[in-house]
């Protein structure tokens, strides 16, 4: 018996199984395809991300394997430079392929000895009071406690719970590669700079030796759209949007990908959950999905993990849902502006236009940036205190960065009183003690991953609050 099954092996997937091993969990990722896939879709880490991985002690191969770009130009393609002060130590985007960032998580969740199974699907399942039952392609059945549907916008856990979802369906699609062109370099970037002076649909760069990557729109949107395009079909679409296909070759791959805009009705029923696309589909704008994926394992990996060690207190497992699903009501939505943003007809151009001019507004431009980079996320834990809900950005303390500290993946009570104490909570709160004011506040009081859920300064109150997030003492 497992303690929890992820159907599906791509960056939620990984990373939920590597949160839930890590705390001794005992996970299998199920996973259709026999090898990592080689389509990039994603390319880069937002600073939420980026925060994540440094909690993990992950950010140094990331850093390695991506490129630091400067925060901007992240909604609609509008530049603006992002506000000064942004609160983190981490404010820059990641370009690294999804691919590279996949390979990283993999790396991360079997050095923790993740159990992976590849090259077979998850078909059926049934759940009971003591878990679920997952029915996989071969006929072989597996029993969980939990299991957790990371299979992606077409998930099929989420069409075997039933559950909704309910959206817009794609109405445009795009074809994507990475291919190599007989046109020289610079006569391609010409052309891309004139095309898209008109058409922000398209797009192409040159990605290493003599390899681009192109996006361009597809003629119609595909019956299957599992089935990779044709050559034929990118060329014709390339001399459709640009009069020329830069004489394309040797596709290394090629997929296609839509605009449906998708988020489940519920992120759980009874012991199965939803993770990542599998929960909310939508556009590539601002380039959220992964991040998003990334997110709510992060999110869910500690509550799961405490309802299976027995220490979750009521309501705790629920949480997830109502806390993940309204971040990706928001990031739908930032989607669906950002589509209107950048569409060429006069009004959107105008709406354009205002938006661009409310960004020189220095609150309105850290919204903006604060939302695509997620360290705006702010749950609903209560009244008070501005940083209550808000994850707290990396601190130098006495004892060392705050991110370092959080690597155990438990509660951290930072006492800058020396008073406090979390006696009956020490096997899954850590005190750390800083005298040094590198806080702003007295004293505060984190969940595991990272936000904050109390703030104060006497033991009275710190002790009420702990059970709401870490149970009764032991
Ligand atoms: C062109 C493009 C550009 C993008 N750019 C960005 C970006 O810059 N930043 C960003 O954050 N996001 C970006 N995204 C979105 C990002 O690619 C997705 O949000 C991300 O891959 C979601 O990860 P996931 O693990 O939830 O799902 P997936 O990556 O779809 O993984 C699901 C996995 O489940 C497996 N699977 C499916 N069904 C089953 C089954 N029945 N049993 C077992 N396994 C199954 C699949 O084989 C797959 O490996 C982009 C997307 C596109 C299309």
């Amino acid at each position: 018996m497992f303690d929890v099954i992820m159907a599906g092996g791509g960056p939620t997937g990984f990373m939920l199984a590597a949160e839930l091993r890590m705390r001794g969990m005992r996970v299998l990722v199920v996973e259709r395809d026999t090898e990592p896939t080689k389509v990039v879709r994603g390319l880069g880490l937002h600073v939420r991300s980026i925060e994540i991985m440094d909690q993990r002690g992950l950010l140094d191969r990331f850093l390695e394997e991506g490129q630091r770009y400067p925060l901007g130009s992240m909604f609609a393609g509008i530049a603006k430079p992002p506000p000064e002060d942004l609160d983190t130590s981490h404010p820059y985007i990641l370009g690294i392929p999804q691919t590279s960032t996949e390979r990283l998580l993999i790396e991360h969740a079997e050095g923790l000895d993740v159990e992976v199974r590849r090259g077979r699907a998850l078909v059926d399942l049934e759940q009971d009071e003591e878990g679920v039952t997952a029915v996989l392609d071969d006929g072989s059945r597996l029993r969980s406690r939990y299991l957790v549907g990371c299979d992606g916008g077409r998930s099929t856990v989420r069409k075997l719970l039933g559950i909704d979802f309910p959206g817009e369906p794609a109405e445009s699609e795009w074809l994507l590669t990475e291919a190599r062109l007989t046109m020289p370099v610079e006569e391609v970037m010409a052309m891309v700079t004139r095309v898209r002076e008109t058409d922000l649909r398209f797009g192409a760069g040159p990605v290493r030796d003599g390899v681009f990557r192109i996006v361009v729109p597809a003629e119609r949107v595909a019956e299957d759209r599992s089935v990779p395009p044709t050559l034929e079909e990118l060329r014709e679409a390339l001399r459709a949007t640009t009069g020329t296909d830069f004489g394309v070759h040797s596709p290394q791959w090629m997929s296609r990908f839509g605009d449906a805009t998708r988020l489940a009705e519920r992120y759980r029923v009874g012991r199965v959950l939803l993770a990542g696309d599998a929960a909310h589909v939508h556009p590539p704008l601002g380039g959220q999905g992964l991040n998003l994926g990334i997110q709510d394992a992060f999110n869910l990996g500690w509550r799961l993990a405490a309802e299976l060690q027995g220490w979750a207190p009521e309501g705790l497992l629920d949480g997830y849902g109502s806390e993940r699903r309204p971040v990706a009501e928001t990031v739908l939505d930032s989607t669906r502006a950002q589509g209107v943003l950048m569409a060429q007809d006069a009004g959107s151009k105008a709406v354009r236009r205002l938006v661009s001019d409310l960004m020189d507004l220095e609150e309105a431009n850290r919204l903006l940036v604060e939302r695509i980079t997620a360290i705006g996320v702010r749950y609903d834990v209560g009244e008070g205190h501005d940083l209550l809900g808000r994850r707290l950005r990396d601190v130098e303390l006495e004892q060392g960065r705050l991110f370092e500290l959080m690597r155990g993946g438990r509660g951290l009570l930072v006492d800058g009183t020396g008073r406090l104490s979390v006696k009956g909570w020490q096997d899954r709160v850590d005190l750390v003690t800083d005298t040094t004011g590198a806080l702003d506040v007295p004293a505060v009081l984190l969940r595991p991953d990272g936000h904050v859920v109390w703030v104060g300064e006497d033991q009275e109150g710190l002790s009420a609050l702990l059970p709401r997030w870490f149970g009764a003492t032991a």
